[in-house]
């Protein structure tokens, strides 16, 4: 897979009135070409909302909103089997809290860093406002790369971790969850060492647990299967469906698996999935059991599953998933994976729909792409907004110390994205742009969080 060389620094298409916010950002945040790139995908649909609401303006609503609360850098030591000693960067940026405590993933990847973090924590802003729970947006995480590390190289590490992390969280001010590289196992020692610290079980702090320590059915899940229900939304607006349509996924984590697994149960067929070695065409349909055996438990690499699945699926290596032709096309590996490039060989090959499973996945040249080509297009701030939403359903049920069933979980997972989708459309329409997910998203977060920052006075 290859990641896309990042440009920064043009203001093409933004509004004269928020120009100069950017011109700040680029000169406050030397070098955090992510950053830039999130910010200029948000402030270039604002333009509207700014002529409408001069309050906004007056109150330099744009300029806060665009610079974190506050933003934790920290050595992470620690030790790996052999003896030898490690320091890694830990990060958390806390970015608003005007809908209600920080809440957001922790990265583990080598590529981590302040801009990457920034990103995502901008992102997670108007994303966690758009599902309509109460609560604020953060990001974190550390240039630690799990892969290849043995158990215990991972326990020690996030116990390091959470040692310094741990006195910035709380279920009221600060709630992480998983991202690349931080899954169940990961979130299970970081609630370990909190608690131990703490002294204190306060289930609340972190989401994404596991079912038996304080974890809430489908929030495994609720990632790819909110974005599979969103792009099941987009079509169904268009009187169309997923029914027997050929889906492209890229990526093999949680996000893939479980939308590779939702898009299955609602009629279409996945034909590819990738990691970061490559990717696998498999023109049958993808066997989800041999994917979870392969990915969740054994952690191997995407080339095994074509080896045991035998004939008809086949591996290509370092090849780019988007090369396979497909109705739909669901991104949920990483930022800036999916070309200008990809995109027009995905129009080319007749694709419909696009829903953005990973935070960022497609290139704002491939963005435009999709839009020009009228492409259904589903931005990562509604499509993989099922996940956040149902993080929030877990505090709520930490707070009430229930446990919901998997049936009612889903049915509210679902009703969400349906709302998130309605409010998606009618925000669009408001601002003149019927039927534009991208305007409809940004507008609808920046919106929510706006007027509570105005409710709450400068601070
Ligand atoms: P996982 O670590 O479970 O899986 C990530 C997948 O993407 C792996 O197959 C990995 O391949 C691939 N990948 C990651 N980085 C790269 C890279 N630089 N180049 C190529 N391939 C890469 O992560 P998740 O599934 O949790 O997250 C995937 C995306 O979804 C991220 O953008 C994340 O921010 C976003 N997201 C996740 C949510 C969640 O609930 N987990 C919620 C909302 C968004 P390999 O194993 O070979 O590295």
């Amino acid at each position: 897979m290859t990641i896309a060389p990042l440009t920064t620094g043009s203001s093409d298409g933004l509004d004269e009135k928020v120009l100069a916010v950017y011109d700040t950002i680029l000169r406050r945040n030397p070098g955090e070409l992510e950053f830039h790139q999130a910010s200029h995908e948000v402030l270039e649909t604002l333009g509207p909302v700014v002529a409408k609401h001069p309050e906004y303006v007056e109150a330099k609503l744009l300029e806060r909103i665009c610079e974190p609360e506050r933003q934790i850098i920290f050595r992470v030591p620690w030790a790996d089997d052999s003896g030898e000693v490690h320091v890694n960067r830990g990060f958390r940026v806390e970015f608003n809290s005007a809908l209600g405590p920080y809440k957001g993933g922790l990265r583990f990847h080598p590529s981590v860093n302040l801009g990457i973090v920034k990103f995502l924590g901008f992102e997670q802003v108007f994303k966690n406002a758009v599902t309509g729970m109460p609560i604020g947006g953060g990001k974190g995480g550390a240039d630690f790369d799990p892969r290849g590390r043995s158990d215990r190289e991972i326990m020690r590490f996030c116990q390091s971790f959470m040692t310094e992390l741990h006195r910035h969280l709380g279920e009221h001010t600060d709630v992480p969850a998983g991202d690349i590289g931080v899954g169940q196992r990961e979130l299970g020692y970081l609630f370990g060492q909190y608690k131990r610290i703490t002294n204190r079980y306060e289930s609340g702090v972190l989401t994404g647990k596991g079912l038996t320590w304080g974890g809430a059915r489908v929030r495994r899940e609720a990632t790819g299967y909110g974005c599979a229900y969103f792009v099941q939304e987009m079509l169904a607006a268009r009187g169309s469906s997923l029914e027997g349509s050929d889906v492209v996924v890229s990526g093999a984590g949680n996000v893939a698996i479980y939308a590779v697994e939702k898009i299955a149960q609602l009629g279409g067929r996945v034909v590819a999935v990738s990691d970061s070695s490559g990717y696998v065409h498999d023109a049958a349909g993808i066997d989800l059991d041999l994917l979870k055996e392969v990915k969740e438990i054994e952690r191997e690499r995407i080339e095994v599953y074509a080896q045991r699945r035998g004939r008809g699926a086949t591996f290509v290596a370092d090849g780019s998933v988007w090369d396979v032709p497909c109705r739909v096309a669901l991104p949920c590996a990483t930022q800036n994976e999916l070309t200008e490039r990809d995109a027009l060989r995905l129009i080319e090959g007749g694709v419909v729909a696009v829903g953005e499973g990973a935070n960022m996945p497609c290139t704002p040249e491939a963005v435009r792409a999709f839009r020009a080509a009228g492409v259904l297009f589903a931005p990562g701030k509604a499509a993989n907004a099922g996940g956040v939403a149902t993080s929030a359903l877990e505090m709520q049920q930490n707070a009430s110390r229930d446990s919901w069933t998997f049936e009612h979980s889903e049915q509210r997972l679902q009703e969400i994205v349906q709302e998130m989708h309605a409010a998606c459309c009618a925000t669009a329409e408001e601002y003149g742009a019927p039927g534009d997910y991208v305007v409809g998203a940004n507008i609808t977060g920046f919106v929510r969080v706006a007027d509570a920052m105005l409710a709450h006075g400068l601070i």
